[in-house]
């Protein structure tokens, strides 16, 4: 047996279901009109914003990172309730234009910008994290064909990074972010001409379960932003600290201490560098946010067996669930969090391997789990689904087609 990953608090049952938002599966199910279904819970989101503004100093911002969850009801939800978002395509402005929020609240980062990207940027006067030097020239002459002046940040690509990070964006050589010495030199020539300053972004990370590296390296970056700011010269009117909290995923898994995370910040913050006085502060998340919101829901098309192995092979799959299937950067697979929703509080009887409708092996949503006996119609929960799942997953592989998604 295989254990699965911790269900996410705030999630209850209705007539022995899953309910999210106050409905039953089934009937959100009902009300999609189909499965697989994405299921984004608002009270979720309400309530983990919430619990950052209480830990958090009050003169830091919480960005979205659009990345993590693009679906339109979402980001037009957390307008409501986040300061910034960061986007890392011209497709991602238009998402967030689409729901009407202002440009002047946009960050944009991302190797590889394209001349129309930079073009939609400086028109619309969303803040570019520039990426390189070439790319900052590049942002200088579209600024001076449309007579607009960029509103241009510089994405610093540090020389440390943030321990035991699920992925790996800084420290040594990266396509990220100009090389920390590089700084000064570059952000003095966009000055020079006519960039609108806009100040720095050091992302260092993602996915930490480490209170402890957290701490470090919001520490690491506040150092760096104020020794590049001396250095430059022209102050720092916003530092983009980065993010990188990671949620609970796999068993033995524990969430950041957020109060700890926030008291150490406030310590720092109130004894901020000169150079850093008036620096306006954010945090940049994008899972944390939205992952534990995020549930996914498939329907159980056949129960058979082999080799003595039971096996659930539902209507979903990695082509919506790549990261659950253990296939999006895991190097040993998991079981992520996952139920039978419409059994939600039966005893687990027996051993299942819970598939997708896939052809290929790979296509797995939980190994050897133990859980009650499922039939066919049943639907499986997959939770954690909120972040890096409906748009970070293949879904034309196989041609099944995209999952249904609704935000409750
Ligand atoms: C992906 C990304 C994020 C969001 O990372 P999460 O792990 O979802 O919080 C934030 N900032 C940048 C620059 C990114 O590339």
């Amino acid at each position: 047996m295989k254990p699965v990953g911790p269900i996410p608090a705030g999630y209850e049952s209705i007539g022995g279901e899953l309910a999210i938002g106050g409905k039953r599966a089934s009937e959100l199910v009902a009300e999609a009109g189909r499965t697989p279904l994405f299921v984004y819970s608002r009270a979720h989101l309400d309530v983990r914003v919430a619990q950052l503004r209480a830990a958090l100093p009050a003169r830091v911002g919480i960005n979205y990172a659009v990345k993590a969850n693009p679906h339109l009801a979402v980001i037009g939800h957390l307008a409501g309730l986040v300061d910034g978002f960061d986007i890392a395509s011209s497709g991602e402005l238009g998402f967030c234009v689409a729901v009407g929020i202002d440009p002047a609240r946009i960050s944009f980062a991302g190797p590889g910008k394209r001349d129309d990207e930079l073009e939609a940027a400086i028109a619309t006067g969303v803040t570019l994290n520039c990426e390189s030097e070439g790319e900052g020239r590049r942002a200088i002459a579209i600024g001076q064909r449309l007579g607009r002046a960029p509103r241009i940040a510089i994405r610093v690509n540090p020389s440390f990074e943030l321990k035991g990070s699920g992925m790996k964006m800084g420290g040594g050589a990266k396509p990220f972010g100009v090389d920390a010495d590089k700084v000064p030199d570059l952000a003095r020539f966009l000055i020079g001409e006519g960039a609108e300053w806009r100040g720095l972004h050091i992302f260092t990370g993602s996915q930490a379960l480490s209170t402890e590296a957290i701490i470090e390296a919001q520490a690491n970056v506040l150092e760096l932003a104020a020794n590049l700011t001396d250095a430059i010269g022209h102050g720092c009117p916003k530092l983009n600290m980065g993010g990188g909290f990671g949620i609970p995923y796999f068993p033995g898994d524990e969430p950041l201490d957020l109060s700890r995370v926030g008291a150490a910040l406030a310590e720092r913050v109130g004894h901020l560098p000169a150079s850093l006085a008036s620096s306006e502060l954010c945090l940049e998340l994008g899972r944390y946010l939205v992952g534990e919101a995020g549930v996914y829901l498939c329907r159980v098309i056949d129960r058979k067996e082999s080799h003595g192995v039971v096996y659930l092979v539902t209507d979903g799959g990695l082509h919506h669930q790549l990261a659950a299937s253990g296939n999006f950067g895991t190097v040993v697979r998991r079981n992520y969090p996952s139920a039978i929703a419409t059994r939600y509080e039966a005893e687990p009887i027996e051993e299942v391997n819970i598939v997708g409708c896939l052809c290929t092996p790979l296509d797995r949503l939980a190994d050897n789990a133990f859980m009650p006996r499922a039939e066919i119609g049943d639907l499986v929960a997959v939770f954690c689904a909120g972040a890096y799942g409906a748009s970070a997953s293949p879904a034309a592989f196989l041609g099944h087609g995209p999952a249904a998604e609704l935000l409750v």
